[in-house]
């Protein structure tokens, strides 16, 4: 777990799942990407295999260490619902969740038809729970927009989007039920354009519809040349979160010996994907 992030909408990440492959054209330039292949082959260091997609169970148990309540962005460089993490360690994955409920949990997939299907059957206990934000990612009409309904049909109870990066305009799209939206443009070389009219347009329909807002980021080659200032403004919106009471020391020990000794039957190698 990286107890501080750089992402402006979260406090840390945690990463029981890395690497990841690319299913939509938000992922043609995805950090997690770049960053993890800088370090393949090098001995030792966490993504020694690169991108290559692998569970790493030995991180199970890192959320109930961690005593201060925080925001955690879960799997930031990998995607919780791809199709080689098997659903028994997702579900082990949910289960960390529900009993670290003095964080707020924030998953965001682009794998939508999966987790609505997992929320709907063996993940339900952890649908229902409100310190987990179960959320997708939603760059453009065709790939991103249809993930918006799985959402919404997967029973969860805090649903959010992080539209990211913004590839066109999604003209009026449904936001029954969605609680948050996060806006951003690409960064980093080879960014593809944000138009402003189409984040206030998207502003414009998350006031309609009581959506919080959070624009993160224009982007562009150099992001921090180009801010986070929407018309004078930054927009820094959260749902309401639910505080619940830290458990004593003692507690907390024993959720993390019982966690470890699960996390035992799950083999920390790199999953085979077909790819
Ligand atoms: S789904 Fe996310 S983590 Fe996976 S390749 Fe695409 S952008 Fe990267």
């Amino acid at each position: 777990m990286s107890l501080q992030s750089a992402i402006e909408w979260t406090d840390a990440t945690w990463n029981p799942v890395r690497g990841c492959t690319k299913i939509s054209p938000g992922c043609k330039f995805c950090y997690a990407e770049r960053f993890a292949e800088r370090f393949r082959g090098v001995p030792g260091h966490p993504f020694e295999q690169g991108f290559d997609l692998r569970l790493v169970p030995e991180k199970l148990a890192d959320p109930l260490r961690w005593q201060t309540p925080k925001m955690i962005f879960v799997n930031s460089m990998s995607d919780l619902f791809h199709e080689g993490v098997p659903d028994e360690y997702i579900e082990a994955i949910a289960r960390v969740m529900v009993q670290a409920n003095w964080h707020t949990f924030q998953i965001l997939t682009k794998r939508s038809v999966r987790m609505r299907d997992l929320l709907k059957s063996k993940l339900e206990f952890a649908a229902k729970q409100r310190n987990i934000w179960w959320g997708v990612s939603v760059e453009d009409k065709q790939y991103g927009v249809p993930r918006i309904s799985h959402l919404r049909q997967s029973g969860a109870i805090v649903k959010f989007l992080s539209v990211e990066p913004l590839l066109e305009d999604l003209g009026t799209i449904n936001l029954n039920q969605i609680s948050w939206m996060i806006v951003g443009g690409e960064s980093g070389p080879g960014a593809r354009p944000i138009d402003a009219r189409w984040v206030r347009s998207l502003r414009k329909q998350c006031r309609n519809s009581g959506v919080k807002f959070f624009f993160k980021q224009w982007g562009g080659v150099r992001k921090h040349l180009t801010g986070r200032m929407l018309d004078g403004r930054t927009y820094d919106e959260f749902p309401e979160r639910a505080f619940e009471p830290v458990p004593d020391g003692t507690r907390r020990v024993r959720l993390v010996s019982a966690v470890q000794q699960l996390s035992n039957q799950f083999v920390p190698v790199a999953v085979l994907t077909g790819d």
